[in-house]
């Protein structure tokens, strides 16, 4: 793939937005036109599940759970990401913070890195939508980068089976993981929207719409603070 010209400033996003919101497929769009490096912390720490790490053996439980892990290996995770960052590259921030104590800790450890943050998109979509998307979501794996499915879009799936994939449902998709879930992000994340609000980096995008209308919104709103 042909390499992105970067842009005039590196800036650094935060994603914010309910579990079931679309933050890992508008992460991943933003990252290729804006030369973002994207830190996904669910992803991360999926991958230390499967890999039976001691990290991932230690957090398995509060994902099967849909429960937080506890904010000081956060800490230590996001801060050994940040170290491996591309000074020239701003950063993307998919699932992080999402509690106050992490949220005030990114401020240190961004100053730490010689860096501050630019601003934070907020996706905007109800309860009973999460719910809809990740009852009917499913991975499909097996088939290169694995990639979510619904199943009423039988598009994704008939791309799913032609690549000849398997679709399977993440443990924390299941019906009263996704409600614990949901209840955790009311409770803990949602106050770091007035936190950043009162900071003035808060961005609200409409997460209602097509991935690839939320994705066009949220490149325009990005595209807007990097010339600001
Ligand atoms: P996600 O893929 O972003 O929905 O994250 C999946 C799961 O990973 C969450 O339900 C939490 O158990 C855990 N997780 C991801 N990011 C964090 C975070 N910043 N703080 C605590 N737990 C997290």
């Amino acid at each position: 793939m042909a390499e992105q010209p970067s842009p005039a400033k590196p800036i650094n996003v935060v994603l914010l937005g309910p579990p079931g919101a679309g933050k890992s497929t508008i992460a991943e769009a933003l990252a290729v036109e804006q030369h973002l490096t994207v830190i996904a912390t669910g992803q991360r720490l999926r991958d230390e599940v499967e890999a039976r790490s001691p990290i991932g053996r230690a957090v398995a439980a509060y994902l099967e759970r849909g429960d937080l892990v506890p904010d000081s290996l956060m800490d230590r995770l996001l801060r050994a990401s940040m170290d491996m960052l591309d000074p020239e590259c701003g950063f993307l921030l998919d699932g992080y913070p999402r509690t106050m104590p992490q949220a005030v800790g990114l401020v240190g450890m961004l100053a730490d890195h010689g860096r501050t943050l630019d601003i934070v998109l907020a996706l905007a979509v109800d309860d009973d939508e999460v719910v809809r998307r990740l009852s009917g979501r499913r991975i499909c794996e097996g088939a290169g980068d694995p990639f979510p499915v619904h199943v009423d879009d039988l598009a994704s799936i008939l791309r799913c089976r032609e690549r000849q994939g398997h679709l399977v449902q993440r443990d924390d998709d299941r019906p009263e993981v996704v409600r614990q879930r949901l209840n955790i992000y009311h409770e803990q994340t949602q106050p770091l929207l007035e936190f950043y609000a009162d900071h003035k980096l808060l961005r609200w995008v409409n997460a209602r719409n097509t991935p690839a209308e939320v994705a066009r919104a949220a490149l325009i709103i990005l595209k807007q603070e990097e010339t600001a």
